[in-house]
């Protein structure tokens, strides 16, 4: 089984490891760092190299067990053992528009009763889709993006812990953002907290407390329909 390094510490941007299957330009490695895309996170960017060999990593995807890295030239099939390292500046940006999305979902679950049905995060900016049951105005979308600010601004702690399935069942937080529909053969569910608001299932990568987020600015909101709204929204 290929060790996920993303998924216990999301600030591990360089590793070793060994080459389990080497194609072209695909390989498959033992452990990684590189986060394979998913939950409106995209794939991590990087490079893989040792001694006077080296690739930039340009793609990332799950297969099954396995994450494909797809490099932008092919390696010598003789290689063993490889360093990776990420472009960490665009992950670290991924880590905090994804924990902006969590405070932003639990905002306006407890202050609008409103639920996320999407959400896609960029280096630069975000957006997020839910279904808003009240009066959709200039005046609400200032008030989630004052208190989502607020929200941030409290240095909230956010944790990353498994639950077993039927514990995770029990919460309602967790069914409130559909943990139910995580599939039976799923045990355990890995859980991202961000300390007294959010508490989602979800395989992401976060920053460690909301004070590395930053501030928020909503840029574009719209409606799609009587309950369905979108905000778009960038971090300073
Ligand atoms: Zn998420």
């Amino acid at each position: 089984m290929m060790e996920e390094l993303f998924l216990s510490d999301s600030y591990t941007n360089e590793f070793e490891a060994r080459v389990v299957k080497l194609e072209g330009r695909e390989v498959i490695l033992d452990r990684t760092a590189f986060y394979p895309g998913g939950g409106g996170q995209p794939p991590d960017k990087g490079s893989l190299g040792i001694g006077p060999v080296g690739a930039s990593v340009v793609d990332a995807r799950r297969e099954g067990e396995s994450i494909v890295h797809v490099l932008d030239m092919a390696i010598p099939g003789t290689v063993r053992d490889l360093k990776g390292s990420l472009d960490w500046g665009r992950r670290f940006a991924h880590m905090r528009y994804h924990t902006a999305l969590h405070v932003l979902s639990g905002v306006i679950w407890r202050n609008f009763d409103a639920k996320v049905t999407g959400g896609q995060m960029r280096a630069d900016r975000a957006r997020m889709d839910f279904s808003f049951p009240g009066e959709w105005t200039a005046e609400v979308v200032g008030d989630i993006e004052h208190l989502t600010n607020e929200a941030i601004a409290e240095e909230r702690q956010v944790s990353i812990y498994e639950l077993e399935r039927g514990q995770a069942l029990a919460n309602p937080d967790l069914i409130r953002t559909q943990v139910n529909l995580v599939p039976g053969r799923v045990k355990t569910i890995r859980i991202v907290e961000i300390e007294g608001l959010d508490t989602q299932a979800d395989g992401g990568t976060h920053v460690a407390n909301t004070r590395e987020v930053g501030e928020m600015e909503i840029t574009g909101h719209k409606s799609k329909g009587r309950q369905n709204k979108r905000i778009e929204f960038v971090l300073q």
